[in-house]
């Protein structure tokens, strides 16, 4: 069934294109993105100073230390 398999390897090109433009925008948004007000693990504040240092984080201080370690 050539048919099928020519339909699903065009399908799969597609899947794979779609996932590298989504990719790019999600790198494209993180750079963008502004420091979060609250850790978006705990959801304690983040002090100003941090946001200031580190652009875009979204983590307090010891939730990155954590999702730097891979526990998160
Ligand atoms: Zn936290």
């Amino acid at each position: 069934m050539p048919d099928v398999i020519d339909h699903a390897s065009g399908l799969e090109t597609q899947f794979t294109e779609m996932a590298i433009a989504n990719q790019l925008a999600r790198a494209h948004r993180t750079e963008q993105r502004e420091s979060a007000h609250e850790c978006g693990e705990c959801g304690n504040p983040i002090p100003e100073k941090r946001r200031e240092k580190v652009p875009g984080c979204q983590y307090c201080t010891t939730c990155q230390e954590l999702a730097d370690k891979g526990r998160l």
